[in-house]
């Protein structure tokens, strides 16, 4: 188990199944997700859209996009400007990367999903446009390493935690 006092870059690989295809968040995603975390008393939920690739069976998720300022923010809250997402979404997919999900915050340590926050990505996976089998859900609480970061699939049907298979530090 990782404890670190300062971000080592990581990348984490999240499976359904043991062994089965994975969610890859790439170190490139985990850094911009983890410069909002909420460390201070004051500091605001932040989030945004999680954009990948397709590899083979694995999707990697290359690109977590920063919160924007027609974001909705408050201390336990994050209503992300729906439009401006879409507009995202469009940019990204002209260079081969995928809507997969999204991700926020939390002022906790060891983050867990409120019931809004399921239902919210259970009806936009139901309301929106897709090929997707589900969504992915990570929310980023204030402590570093594995621990601070929870992940789940989220579809129609409900929600499934991911676990984390692999935490990969790159020195
Ligand atoms: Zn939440």
């Amino acid at each position: 188990m990782l404890s670190l006092g300062k971000a080592h870059p990581m990348s984490l690989r999240l499976v359904e199944v043991p062994g089965g295809p994975a969610i890859v968040l790439t170190d490139t995603a985990l850094s911009t997700m983890y410069r909002y975390r909420q460390l201070s008393a004051r500091a605001k939920e932040a989030g945004g859209q999680l954009f990948a690739r397709f590899v083979g069976a694995d999707t990697i998720v290359f690109e977590a996009t920063a919160p924007s300022i027609l974001d909705k923010r408050s201390r336990q809250g994050f209503k992300p400007n729906r439009r401006l997402q879409q507009i995202e979404i469009w940019q990204r997919h002209k260079d081969g990367l995928h809507f997969i999900g999204d991700w926020h915050t939390h002022p906790e340590e060891l983050p867990h999903p409120s019931g809004t926050d399921i239902t919210d990505m259970s009806d936009c996976y139901r309301l929106s446009s897709h090929n997707l089998r589900a969504f992915v859900m990570v929310i980023i609480g204030t402590q570093l390493g594995c621990r601070g970061v929870y992940a789940a699939l989220i579809n129609h049907t409900g929600m499934t935690p991911l676990t984390i298979e692999e935490t990969i530090v790159i020195e």
